[in-house]
């Protein structure tokens, strides 16, 4: 992960798996895992939570960047033309 690829908030990971002990399995993905219109991105429930506990440093680390860039039109949409896709 690099500085280059900052997670913006296109929701594909947390749609793809639950992380740690945190979040709890959907058919639309992780429970925790909240669309924010205002900001148009998807953000975690959890955040504060989850950046309080040694366990989150390295499950989801958050700040590290996206780690889901290849074959990631969730992401390739909301950079380019801003949707956020459901
Ligand atoms: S796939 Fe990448 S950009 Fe999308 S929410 Fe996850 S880390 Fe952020
Ligand atoms: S970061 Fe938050 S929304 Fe994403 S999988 Fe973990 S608990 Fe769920």
């Amino acid at each position: 992960m690099t500085d280059s690829a900052p997670c913006i908030g296109c929701g594909y990971c947390c749609k793809q798996s639950v992380c740690g002990p945190w979040g709890t399995w959907t058919p639309s993905g992780c429970s925790e895992l909240v669309r924010d219109e205002a900001q148009n991105r998807y953000v975690c429930a959890k955040h504060n939570e989850i950046v309080v506990d040694p366990r989150g440093a390295v499950c989801p680390a958050f700040g590290g960047g996206c780690g889901s860039l290849l074959f990631n039109e969730r992401r390739r949409l909301l950079a380019t033309e801003g949707r956020l896709l459901y």
